[in-house]
């Protein structure tokens, strides 16, 4: 019985984390330098001239990989949004193991009887 309630805290905290979730975001952030495409400017010539770092967001939507530019102010928080993601399959994967155990304590509770 106290197995129980001791799982049951533990996943009623794991499901709270849940609610501070609103700017999770899926993909990688990515750095990059990059030619302008104006043939007058020197970045043309010359890779050191490369304009950046230009932050994008790489990530899938129904299978096909895509990119959104950031702007620099934004990088902070798309990071936190990414490191929440990571987060959450944490979570997920943590609280179907308290089910599972669960499911176990309970189950051996019944073959007593
Ligand atoms: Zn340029």
């Amino acid at each position: 019985m106290k197995q129980l309630n001791t799982l049951k805290k533990k996943r009623e905290k794991l499901l709270k984390e849940l609610c501070k979730m609103e700017n999770i975001l899926q993909g990688t952030l990515v750095e990059a330098y990059l030619k302008c495409g104006k043939r007058n400017c020197r970045c043309a010539d010359d890779e050191r001239f490369k304009h950046g770092p230009k932050f994008y967001l790489f990530y899938k939507e129904e299978k096909k990989p895509k990119m959104l530019y950031i702007r620099k102010e934004k990088i902070n928080e798309v990071r936190e949004g990414i490191r929440k993601y990571k987060r959450l399959k944490e979570i997920l994967s943590q609280v179907c193991k308290i089910n599972r155990e669960l499911l176990k304590v309970e189950r051996s509770k019944n073959d007593l009887n």
